[in-house]
């Protein structure tokens, strides 16, 4: 069986399941692990307590709609938890997890109506019809995560309840919404995703088919108008027309990592192209250092070109989630390292960022700039979700965390891949990858800190007896002094990806030396709310500026001296000053008449900076990315 997250019929690169990437220890390994014991626990009993698991039972007892809890959406964080759950018992065959899951399942199957239909908030005396809210309503949305959960099952345990209760869900809906049925999409994409990843696993066309449906659709205005504009649900052009990602984040790159989906199955060369297009127009223009995508926190969406402020980025979890999701599909489709760079961005500073050291907090926005410190949240209540400065056990609207745990528990899809011709390293862990050639099966174990130094070394732990490659991505951001060491011998690599194609014996290494050493970074200027600022990085991870750290202990204050970086084996320092008062009374000045507004007014003293990834774990501080250099 293979435990592929997504699994393409064609491709440049093929996937490997989380069978064959094994994460065994390292920054990674140490979050898979924090996943297993406790994040996913901690889904499980928040699920439960918020009543979200309850509504189903409430279905069956007939005591909906007055007994529901939780927005529309509801159902989906537990399909979310359910696909995390699944993932995990597929990569630790966890048998009391596995009985958990099930448990979960057997409550959800007898909500099920006889044709198929499945939602706990429509359709009953009392509630809204079916399908009579498909702005908001969220009920594809619900199904798309209800296929991706039973295709983890499918793919990890095997064709159990839940892979039918799928089946008749994806049945139902192909034959309301399929040609002459409903001329209307969901509101928030994510049945494509699930749709086309469930046509793979039962070689089920008419799922494919329906999934296409949905992409075209869109984009006409089907979904009406709304106060937030048609773009909010990008269906105010169609994505194949589109130019730049717009509208609400996380809608946005779901819907493109589905169009994506659906045109590598079909073949459809204009749609893929309008995609990878658009990402390339977004990454350029319209995302945060820390691969965050979404700057407006009305409508949760996409700003402008170049606008994007530290200070009120929403960059909500799961937008990156969606990125993540898209740009792997990119990777499989073109093997293009530049998708698997971007995985890394925001792998380390989105998804490492959002759950706190604990397991049992997480961020829904992850703002770069936070000028207040933030209130403790409550750990037996909700929070709500962009007000938290500080990461909260839980939200009103909840969607981030159970993202995060099935990310995690799948992550090791997205480490590497394979061809005909061999391996493809993409993500550093220590761990171990297998996968089966023409002439048999070849092996490798990856040993490394990284990213606390940029040593990575790749043993061949199987072999054949003719040529094959080991391909290593050379990050985007080690623009010189990246090395490769293959038995001895030594050479340069630049950015890109570094193949290796040798007959390798069992025990041959190859050392992969990476330039983590912390650099500045410098914005490129038409992003007006950074001029004059300087961010810094050590390899794959942004570095930030903590209150905790800072003497003066304002972040708002600071400048930054620009000669001043060191790196002493990843404790990175800057010197950083405090600006003093100029007026109490008016702060906009004339020079003409004041004199131009003093500078420093305290002396520079050595700072240290925290990755963006671990801030805030030390209480409620202030914090930002991009430091002022006046
Ligand atoms: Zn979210």
């Amino acid at each position: 069986m293979s435990e592929h997250l997504v699994s393409p019929s064609t491709g440049t690169l093929q996937p490997l399941g989380i069978d064959q990437v094994r994460i065994t220890g390292g920054f990674w390994g140490e979050r898979q692990q924090l996943n297993a014991t406790t994040i996913i626990e901690h889904c499980e009993k928040w699920v439960e307590k918020m009543g979200w698991v309850g509504n189903f039972d409430a279905a069956i007892a007939g005591r909906l709609p007055g007994a529901r809890t939780g927005r529309q959406f509801a159902d989906s964080d537990v399909y979310k938890l359910i696909e995390a759950m699944a993932w995990e018992i597929g990569r630790t065959g966890d048998l009391a997890m596995d009985e958990r899951l099930r448990a979960l399942v057997d409550r959800i199957a007898p909500v099920q109506e006889a044709d198929g239909y499945l939602n706990t908030n429509f359709g009953r005396r009392g509630q809204v019809g079916r399908y009579e809210d498909l702005p908001h309503g969220h009920e594809l949305y619900c199904y798309g995560h209800l296929l991706q959960a039973a295709v983890a099952r499918g793919r990890t345990t095997g064709d159990d309840l839940l892979v039918q209760i799928a089946r008749r869900a994806a049945d139902h809906l192909c034959e309301v919404f399929g040609d002459g049925g409903i001329e209307s999409v969901c509101g928030h994409p994510e049945i494509e995703v699930g749709l086309v990843e469930f046509a793979r696993y039962t070689n089920e066309p008419k799922y494919l088919q329906q999934a296409k449906l949905f992409i075209d659709r869109r984009g006409h205005g089907v979904l009406g108008d709304l106060e937030l504009g048609r773009s909010y649900f990008q269906d105010d052009i169609p994505i194949r027309k589109s130019r730049a990602f717009a509208g609400h984040a996380v809608r946005a790159t779901y819907l493109a990592a589905g169009a994506v989906d659906v045109a590598v199955e079909t073949d459809d060369e204009e749609l893929l192209h309008s995609v990878i297009d658009q990402l390339a127009h977004t990454v350029a223009a319209r995302t945060y250092l820390t691969g965050g995508m979404g700057s407006r926190h009305e409508g949760e969406a996409f700003g402008g070109d170049f606008e994007l402020p530290s200070d009120r980025a929403y960059a909500e979890t799961c937008a990156g989630v969606g990125s993540i999701m898209l740009n792997y599909r990119l990777l499989l489709a073109t093997g293009e390292p530049r998708y698997a760079d971007l995985i890394e961005r925001t792998l380390f500073n989105v998804i490492a960022t959002a759950p706190g050291d604990d397991g049992q907090s997480f961020y829904y926005t992850n703002t770069l700039h936070q000028r207040e410190p933030g209130e403790i949240a409550p750990t037996d209540e909700a929070s709500m979700r962009a007000a938290s400065s500080l990461r909260a056990p839980w939200y009103e609207v909840s969607c981030c965390p159970t993202n995060v745990a099935r990310t995690l528990a799948s992550l090791g899809s997205y480490f590497a891949t394979a061809t005909a011709e061999g391996i493809q390293l993409h993500q550093y862990a220590p761990g171990t990858v297998t996968t089966e050639l023409d002439g048999g099966a070849v092996g490798i174990s990856v040993a490394t800190e990284y990213p606390n130094n940029g040593e990575v070394t790749i043993e061949v732990t199987d072999t054949i007896d003719e040529p094959w490659d080991i391909a290593l991505r050379v990050p985007a951001w080690a623009k010189e002094g990246a090395t490769v060491n293959v038995n001895g011998t030594i050479r340069n690599a630049g950015p890109g990806t570094v193949t290796l194609r040798e007959t390798f014996a069992v025990g041959d290494t190859v050392q992969l030396s990476l330039p983590v050493e912390a650099h500045w970074v410098e914005p490129d200027p038409r992003i007006d709310s950074l001029r004059g600022q300087l961010a810094v990085e050590r390899g794959p991870l942004v570095m930030c500026l903590e209150s905790v750290d800072l003497q003066s202990g304002d972040v708002n204050a600071a400048t930054v001296d620009r000669g001043s970086l060191t790196d002493d084996s990843g404790r990175v320092t800057v010197s950083i000053g405090s600006i003093g008062d100029v007026s109490d009374e008016w702060p906009y000045l004339d020079p003409a008449v004041m004199g131009a507004p003093t500078g420093p007014t305290t002396e520079m003293a050595p700072t240290t900076l925290t990755p963006y990834h671990a801030w805030a774990n030390r209480g409620p501080s202030t914090m930002r990315v991009w430091m002022p250099t006046g």
